[in-house]
């Protein structure tokens, strides 16, 4: 086989991703992904939706099968973490002391739930991230259990409201003043919480876990409100980590994850990143990405640098969804203090918000409009391409 050695440390989407695309442009030498999971590589966003409720079995969330793995020759590790790297020698260490060379290495190596500081782990306390957290999940999420969920982001939403599928009380815990106002602002966020609140689940907005006693039975929240949650259960969903402290050691540039620039290069010349694991850094800031699709679009975009083609993408523009029960949530952008409902309404659950910085369309949010919030996001799109130039 001619051409370099691509070793992918990492297991999830944005490794398969750039796997697959690499052999899609032409890359004949050889693949090795590298994963510290026994499971066989598979898609996230199921896991806090139709995986959890039970809906969509396991087979579903395979991001290629083993045919396909054969036939595009991508040779699968698994089962065994990265921990060390030799920029010199080129050399990645894995966990068991084993070493795998590489010609150019990728690293996908994703992000982990941050844990919740003063709450001690237990069988009562869950985080979610893989597939085996989400089946333990689903396993205590038994009717009229209490639920405490701790952090109303994305993930948060979508466990809580899986939760009150499954007929649990389901009290969410949240910083902000309301559910997801960092992100999508103070008015829609006020929406979600009605919305929310109106399928049964109850608030405590901006007040934090101060503390938490594990008794006989329950778990005992209390919050910086003076208020107390008990609960069979609680969730944790407080945003990610990236692990960078190994490739720090071997000399990498990092900061809040992997720094990458547009087309994927690290500082170092033959390793690139791709997926969560990756911040870039502009206008003095440093953003880290954490998305399905950012994900998916900087694998392609590694891809086609090691394969020395243009990537035609069209650029991140931090889309994302967010499936949390009968409401599909889509927003790309970012929120400004003037947003506008320029489709649809609140009260019929149905809209979309145009978010503007005097005359410039700076972010799209849209509940259960798909269409009129494509549109948006092509508006925003020729918005940012002449910021951009
Ligand atoms: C529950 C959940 C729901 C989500 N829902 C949505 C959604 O609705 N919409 C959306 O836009 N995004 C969603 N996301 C985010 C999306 O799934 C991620 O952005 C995407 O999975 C990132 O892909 P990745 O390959 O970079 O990282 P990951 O999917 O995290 O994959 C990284 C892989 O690398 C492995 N790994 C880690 N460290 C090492 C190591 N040292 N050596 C070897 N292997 C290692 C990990 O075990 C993992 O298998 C969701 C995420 C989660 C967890």
């Amino acid at each position: 086989m001619s051409g370099p050695h691509v070793v992918l440390a990492g297991g999830g989407l944005a490794a398969v991703r750039t796997a697959q695309a690499l052999r899609d442009l032409g890359h004949h030498g050889r693949i090795t992904l590298v994963s510290e999971e026994l499971d066989e590589p598979y898609d996230r966003p199921p896991l806090s939706k139709e995986y959890l409720l039970g809906t969509r079995g396991a087979d579903d969330l395979r991001l290629a099968t083993r045919d396909e793995y054969t036939r595009q020759d991508i040779r699968l590790v698994l089962g065994r973490a990265a921990v060390g790297l030799d920029l010199r020698t080129r050399t990645l260490t894995l966990a068991d002391g084993g070493e795998i060379g590489y010609d150019r290495l990728v690293v996908a190596t994703g992000a982990r739930p941050r844990r919740l500081p003063d709450l001690p782990e237990s069988g009562r306390v869950h985080y979610l991230r893989t597939a085996a957290d989400s089946r333990r999940l689903a396993g205590a999420l038994t009717g009229g259990a209490r639920v405490a969920v701790i952090g109303a982001g994305f993930i948060g939403l979508e466990v809580a409201s899986a939760a009150r599928l499954r007929g649990c009380r389901v009290t969410v815990v949240e910083a902000a003043p309301q559910p997801m106002a960092p992100i999508i602002g103070a008015e829609p966020a006020a929406w979600l919480r009605r919305r929310h609140s109106e399928r049964g689940l109850e608030f405590r907005c901006g007040t934090t876990v101060e503390r938490s006693e594990e008794r006989p039975g329950e778990q005992v929240l209390f919050l910086g409100d003076g208020t107390v949650v008990e609960a069979d259960i609680v969730v944790v969903g407080i945003g990610v980590v990236r692990d960078t402290a190994w490739l720090a050691a071997a000399g990498l540039e990092t900061h809040q994850g992997l720094v990458c620039d547009e087309a994927g290069r690290t500082s170092a010349v033959d390793v690139f990143g791709a997926g969560d694991i990756v911040c870039r850094h502009s206008a003095g800031r440093c953003r880290p990405t954490g998305h399905w699709t950012a994900a998916a679009d900087s694998a392609a975009r590694v891809a086609a640098t090691l394969a020395g083609v243009p990537h035609a993408g069209l650029g991140e523009d931090g889309f994302f969804w967010s499936d949390q029960a009968d409401l599909r949530l889509q927003f790309a952008g970012a929120a400004s203090p003037t947003a506008t409902v320029v489709s649809g309404d609140f009260d019929s659950g149905k809209f979309v918000v145009h978010y503007t910085e005097g005359d410039r369309l700076t972010g799209v949010f849209a509940a259960n409009a798909p269409r009129d919030f494509l549109r948006g996001r092509l508006a925003l799109r020729s918005a940012l391409k002449e910021v951009r130039t």
